[in-house]
């Protein structure tokens, strides 16, 4: 399994260094959209239910966690932080999302 070497909070996003020697940043905003906690996603349903509206534009992470050996948590400056972000689900979106810029490192 892919798993982050290391992680820092820059001043565009969050940066991961995977042990795949793949670089990526996530930007704060775009990160915080893909929040699914009960909060911003209906849980039976999957529909989306975050005021995509409320979120500043400005939001950074200010601090992140690592959830057992599988994910990561982030606590957001709009006081946000039950979204759990697997690891697997932030490579998808590295793979799949233009928005999350990757570097190769080897
Ligand atoms: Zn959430």
């Amino acid at each position: 399994m892919t798993v982050p070497a290391q992680i820092e909070m820059t001043g565009v996003g969050v940066q991961i260094a995977w042990d795949n020697n793949q670089t990526c940043t996530y930007p704060y905003r775009y990160l915080r959209l893909q929040c699914a906690c009960a909060a911003c996603v209906e849980e039976m349903t999957g529909r989306p239910i975050l005021n995509v509206a409320s979120v500043p534009e400005d939001i950074i992470a200010v601090e992140y966690l690592k959830v057992g050996k599988y994910a990561l948590q982030f606590l957001w400056t709009d006081g946000h932080d039950s979204g759990i972000y697997p690891f697997e689900k932030l490579l998808q979106l590295s793979e799949n999302d233009n928005a999350v810029i990757c570097q190769s490192t080897s």
